[in-house]
């Protein structure tokens, strides 16, 4: 493969490498080592002061990932899968964070990554083939390929409420939290949010918090974790077959080793659904979404289970009235998503905790003191966010991202994104994103998705560079015909009935739409591989010499 050697630009003028990567999530740090391992120059962007990404900005109490942690690690080194070992079933932030660090060192990724960096604008050189960005520290980077590492869920987004600067006690958002201990005794803490952060935050600070007053506008449904320490018995069995639960992965809709059923729900007389219910109650995790096949497309199905979940909530919080407030209705469960706790229904039985229910009391305004909902004010020390992100495409149109013939990124997609795959755009040359939208994106675990993208991202490269190509894009039609297949599978599936950030509601002003591939990690695969097997008939290669020649 043909390199680019860096040259120290003389002032003003651009650094040149092969592949730019934007980002050091999971994503970005894969992408670093693949191409780098290609041979290619590639050097990384990214904002915090190391690797980690989200891991390294959601340092909230209580911030855990409730995917596997077998699942949700790297499978593209089995001397990393061998060295690492995981303490707990589902990892807690430090750990996933040391993890990613573990990896950065092992694999000496730092040093190609410029940290304390933000990508300010990227503009596509027609003439020269070429990605030129710069950057807020002022300097021009050019590289043929550039890759948008910059995961889904990266821009955080404060509440849209009145009177945020006028607090005058302590304001803190999940997503930015401080690197040194916040503490919560004897204070009187607000927490605004109640999504799969939220939910979190409230049962590991309940406890610990003077009062705790939680605002909840949309109740969501969540299950138990049943988290446990992995024994060393298993961590060996599972280390030996890592090989082998690693394929079973990338062969299952969700891109992480978790069962899944044929079997319709109403196919079962009514005791044995109960059963299985209970079953997967008590075993926990997501294992809850495997046992039946149409969940998200039976809404007579979905009711059921729903049902079930409100009835166990009922069971678990002791007051009647909150018991009743905490129990999600108007839109289906898992259409917004499904969180795992440990406490957190029975936090609620805590004196110190006080649900208020925004949909019969909704919130003013924040003012100096507190939050003023329509019923009064509530005095608070510290008040927490956890309201969520710009999801999906707001990292993409975070800067300006300019094409060809001067397209912006932000005008391609003002009506909402689109994308061939999540991974690549029509009008924007040999520009990738990683886990991008109208991929499986956040419906599937994000690091097998990664691997997949920039494994694939890598071999349209060497493609490219075997075939003395210097530019691609995707076709128009093929986009189009992508697009297509996104929206019909989106029809049939009742994700789209609930109001989130998957179907982009909590952003005032954004494209509403579900822009991720439903059809599942693995058939999505499938659509990618064929792309390749067709020797890429669906792109545009060189697309000046071709106008020229026409
Ligand atoms: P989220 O799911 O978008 O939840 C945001 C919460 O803030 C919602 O409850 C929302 O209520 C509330 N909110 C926003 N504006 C409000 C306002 N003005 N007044 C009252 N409430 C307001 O965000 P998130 O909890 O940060 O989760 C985002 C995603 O991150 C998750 O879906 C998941 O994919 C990922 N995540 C994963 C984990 C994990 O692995 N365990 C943990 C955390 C996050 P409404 O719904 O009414 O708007």
């Amino acid at each position: 493969m043909s390199t680019n050697q860096t040259a120290t630009p003389a002032e003003g003028q651009a650094t040149r490498v092969d592949v730019l990567v934007v980002g050091a999530g999971f994503g970005g740090m894969y992408a670093l080592y693949k191409f780098r391992g290609m041979g290619l120059k590639t050097v990384g962007i990214e904002a915090g002061d190391d690797v980690g990404g989200v891991w390294y900005w959601n340092r909230y109490p209580g911030a855990r990932c409730d995917l596997m942690s077998i699942d949700y690690s790297y499978g593209f080194s089995d001397e990393i899968q061998q060295e690492w070992t995981w303490s707990e079933q589902f990892a807690a932030q430090p750990e996933i964070l040391a993890y990613a660090n573990f990896v950065a060192d092992r694999l000496d990724l730092r040093k190609d990554f410029k940290f304390n960096t933000r990508v300010t604008s990227a503009r596509w050189d027609e003439e020269q083939n070429v990605w030129r960005a710069t950057t807020d520290a002022g300097e021009v980077l050019e590289a043929p390929y550039c890759v948008m590492a910059t995961g889904p869920l990266s821009i955080p987004k404060d509440p849209d409420i009145p009177g945020i600067e006028r607090f005058k006690g302590e304001l803190l958002r999940a997503q930015k939290w401080p690197h040194t201990p916040v503490s919560y005794a004897g204070k009187r803490v607000g927490v605004i949010g109640t999504g799969s952060t939220g939910i979190q935050i409230i049962q590991e600070i309940g406890p610990q918090a003077g009062e705790l007053f939680v605002f909840q506008r949309t109740p969501s449904f969540t299950l138990p974790m049943r988290n446990h320490d992995l024994d060393a018995d298993y961590v060996a069995e599972m280390k030996h077959h890592y090989p082998a639960i690693r394929e079973a992965c990338r062969n299952n809709p969700t891109g992480g080793a978790r069962p899944i059923s044929t079997r319709p729900f109403f196919s079962l007389p009514p005791t044995q659904r109960r059963q299985l219910m209970e079953q997967a109650w008590i075993n926990g995790g997501h294992t809850f979404l495997g046992i039946f096949s149409d969940l998200m497309l039976n809404q007579d199905a979905n009711d059921e289970v729903a049902d079930f979940v409100r009835e166990k909530i009922g069971e678990i919080v002791k007051d009647a009235k909150t018991a009743e407030a905490l129990k999600p209705r108007g839109y289906p469960i898992f259409a917004r998503r499904p969180c795992l706790d440990t406490s957190y229904y029975e936090t609620y039985n805590r004196e110190n905790v006080h649900l208020v229910d925004c949909k019969n009391d909704p919130i003013v305004e924040i003012t100096e003191k507190g939050i003023r909902t329509q019923s009064g004010e509530t005095e608070l020390d510290m008040l927490i966010f956890a309201t969520g992100y710009d999801a999906l495409t707001g990292a993409l149109l975070a800067f300006d991202v300019t094409g060809r013939d001067g397209i912006s990124l932000k005008d391609k997609w003002k009506d909402g994104p689109t994308s061939l795959y999540g991974m690549m755009l029509n009008g924007f040359p040999n520009l990738f994103a990683v886990s991008g939208p109208n991929g499986p994106a956040a419906l599937a675990n994000l690091i097998t998705i990664a691997e997949h993208d920039v494994d694939w991202i890598a071999d349209m490269i060497t493609h490219m560079d075997r075939a003395g190509v210097k530019s691609v894009e995707p076709t128009q039609q093929a986009e189009d015909a992508w697009m297509k297949l996104v929206a019909q599978l989106a029809e049939h599936s009742l994700i789209r009935k609930a109001n989130t950030w998957w179907v982009g509601a909590n952003v005032k002003g954004k494209p509403q739409g579900l822009t991720m591939f439903v059809g599942g990690f693995n058939k999505y695969r499938d659509h990618c591989l064929k792309a390749k097997q067709d020797g890429y008939a669906d792109f545009v290669f060189d697309r000046e010499k071709q106008s020229a020649a026409a």
